[in-house]
């Protein structure tokens, strides 16, 4: 079933067939051409690929059959025309920014958003003349005010990383248009088995398929989804002249990560579902942040906005970075690990790992407290997970 057939399957279907082209062979599995280059019948074909009159593969830089199916398949998932794939998440942010931005141009991103890509924005694109501003992610006010005649960007996270806010992407998108702009969801949280921003008025999504997409945390890569002359063109563009290309390998893996993406994505969901509600009804437990959870300040959003609140909770424990420092420490089933996305449970202490190169104050401000941890709740029983968080919490009494 190729892509382009695909209309008109459900999620489930597209999920495990999409993309596909068999060969001759008749394989049943997605084959992994790990070949460098590809070969033309005579000097005539040569020259019209070369041209751009023929279409085909001349070079895995540019294009190759598995990474192909890869994004083909993702389009579909996320309902684009067109997918990117890239070496890493970050690559895919970069090549986005690389592709549609120019000095003099203006980017309105969260707060909120992982860290690389915030040292990505200040460290390396503003020296190529592209301002950023940043502002909170629920605060619509913030994002319409920072806008200025030059942006040509709003980038966002939803739900964010640790505290699990949930920003409204049909009003962001709106107002994004409203100002000539683009909006770019990096909706590595969710996964378009959960959200799918471009239905929403997104422009861009953007994903670390090492995450959820993969699911048993073992290839690092990335992509870009959105229209067909923004990211099959001018993205495509950079990755192809640039390079940060995805493997068949990584490919290969990422395709069988998303056979199973819908069903891993409602299991993470609610394994999340049932700690959140078991931690935010414990004594040594000051709040938690779960989307799922009615007290969670943007419930109703998210409720209406995802078909399911995620695998991401984060909880503050009474007691600050010590008592913080006991759970972790008790923990003998849930990996130590600020990586998300796995089947394997995580748990993060955001204020001394992903967030220690925030100032205290701005961490204050962003609400990411000493006492705050972060479970990326992976497919374990859930008792198991409970105990295992039960053994630190009961020594904090
Ligand atoms: C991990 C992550 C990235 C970066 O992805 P890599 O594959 O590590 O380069 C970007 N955004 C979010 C939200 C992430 O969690």
């Amino acid at each position: 079933m190729d892509a382009d057939t695909s209309e008109g399957y459900r999620f489930e279907t597209l999920a495990v067939r999409a993309g596909q082209r068999r060969t001759g062979e008749g394989e049943h599995s997605e084959p992994i051409f790990p070949t460098s280059s590809f070969v033309f019948a005579d000097a005539a074909e040569a020259a019209a690929r070369f041209a751009g009159e023929s279409p085909g593969n001349i070079y895995s830089r540019f294009t190759n059959p598995t990474v192909r199916t890869f994004q083909d398949r993702l389009a579909a998932l996320e309902g684009g025309a067109a997918c990117v794939a890239t070496a890493s998440g970050m690559a895919a942010i970069l090549s986005t920014c690389m592709g549609l931005l120019k000095a003099g141009d203006h980017v309105v991103s969260s707060r909120s958003i992982f860290g690389s890509t915030t040292s990505l924005f200040n460290n390396y694109l503003q020296r190529f003349g592209v301002a950023i501003d940043y502002v909170d992610l629920t605060d619509l006010g913030a994002w319409e005010r920072a806008m200025r005649p030059q942006t040509r960007l709003l980038f966002l996270e939803t739900p964010s990383n640790p505290l699990t806010e949930v920003a409204d992407i049909a009003a962001l998108a709106g107002l994004a248009h409203g100002g000539g702009a683009l909006l770019a969801v990096d909706n590595c949280f969710c996964t378009p088995a959960l959200q799918r921003p471009l239905t929403l008025g997104a422009d861009l999504v953007i994903h670390s398929a090492t995450k959820y997409l993969d699911g048993q945390g073992r290839c690092v890569g990335g992509a870009v989804v959105g229209p067909a002359d923004l990211v099959g063109k001018e993205v495509f563009g950079f990755l192809r002249t640039a390079g940060p290309s995805m493997s068949p390998f990584n490919a290969w893996v990422f395709l069988k990560g998303l056979e199973t993406l819908a069903l891993r994505m409602r299991a993470h969901s609610a394994n999340a579902l049932a700690l959140a509600q078991w931690l935010e009804g414990h004594p040594r437990v000051r709040r938690v942040h779960y989307p799922g959870l009615a007290s969670h300040p943007q419930h109703e959003l998210a409720a209406r906005q995802q078909s399911a609140p995620g695998g991401i909770v984060a909880f503050e424990v009474e007691g600050g970075r010590e008592a913080a420092w006991t759970v972790v420490d008790r923990t003998r089933l849930i990996s130590i690990t600020a990586n998300l996305g796995d089947t394997k449970t995580t748990i993060t202490h955001p204020a001394t790992t992903t967030h220690a190169r925030v100032s205290p104050e701005a961490r204050a401000a962003a609400g990411i407290a000493d006492g705050l941890l972060r479970l990326a709740v992976g497919l374990e029983a859930v008792e198991d997970l409970q105990a295992d968080l039960e053994r630190g919490l009961a020594a904090l009494a």
